[in-house]
């Protein structure tokens, strides 16, 4: 969705200055060689791989971001003082791309001819979520070698990439299943409802962001959301309240009338 858009945006144009504003977020080239590098090169499409952005800019080369927790792309006209969270500015014809991270935990790396083996969690993960090929008998095929809680396992990148933290709270809503079930535990017909709300809700999703202007997106505006982020509220699906639960840095919510 945000790679699409961006596509539109800056397919074509010219690089004319690039400016890393965070080193420690730069991984295996130096801030110097990785602004002379891009400076000059045109832009390609935009393409999404999971969590990653990939900006391929001509030549072979290619900006690869993980935008871990709270990475965010956005356009402006003119030239702004980088604030604490900007961690990069690549500017064109009136137009600067901002990448900004308020957690400062992102990961930036340049890659040549497409070896991305110095990319920290790229190789080695499962198919996209969305992935037309990923029927529902490969889907099985790939959770078979799966342990522990669904939840943790629906987020995991090396089951199937694209799925976050919030993203797996509504498909076990949908699917009508308790996250913290293991999979061990799920019958044959539980795991075609995961698959089944799995692409429903990220196809919903998919929908609702294309339709918004990249500024919103940026703003993580999750009105789309029905149980994450709402402890305590109204679960829309059944009228009962919502549950939360916290470990380590994350958040769950559920709801134990719709989810068994
Ligand atoms: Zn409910």
């Amino acid at each position: 969705m945000i790679a699409s858009r961006l596509t539109s945006l800056l397919q074509g144009k010219t690089i004319q200055k690039a400016v890393i504003n965070n080193h420690l977020v730069l991984h295996g080239i130096e801030v110097k060689h990785f602004e002379d590098e891009v400076t000059g090169k045109v832009y390609g499409a935009v393409r999404a791989d999971g969590k990653f952005l990939l900006i391929s800019l001509e030549n072979d080369c290619e900006i690869v971001v993980n935008p871990m927790l709270a990475g965010r792309f956005r356009l402006m006209e003119r030239p702004k003082r980088p604030s604490k969270t900007d961690i990069f500015h690549l500017h064109s014809e009136n137009q600067i791309l901002r990448y900004t991270d308020r957690k400062q935990m992102s990961r930036v790396y340049l890659v040549q001819g497409g070896d991305y083996s110095r990319v920290a969690e790229f190789n080695g993960r499962g198919p996209s979520a969305l992935d037309p090929e990923l029927k529902l008998t490969e889907f099985k095929r790939h959770l078979r070698s799966r342990r522990g809680q669904i939840k943790n396992i629906l987020r995991n990148q090396k089951f199937v990439k694209g799925i976050g933290n919030a993203y797996a709270d509504e498909i076990l809503l949908y699917a009508g299943i308790l996250p913290f079930r293991r999979k061990s535990s799920l019958s044959n017909e539980e795991v075609e409802q995961l698959y089944n709300a799995m692409r429903n809700v990220l196809m919903k999703f998919k929908g609702v962001l294309e339709k918004r202007p990249l500024d919103e997106i940026a703003l993580e505006k999750r009105d789309f959301m029905m149980v994450h982020n709402r402890g305590g509220g109204v679960c829309p699906l059944c009228g009962g309240r919502i549950s939360e639960v916290k470990a380590n840095r994350f958040k769950t919510n559920y709801c134990q009338t719709c989810q068994k």
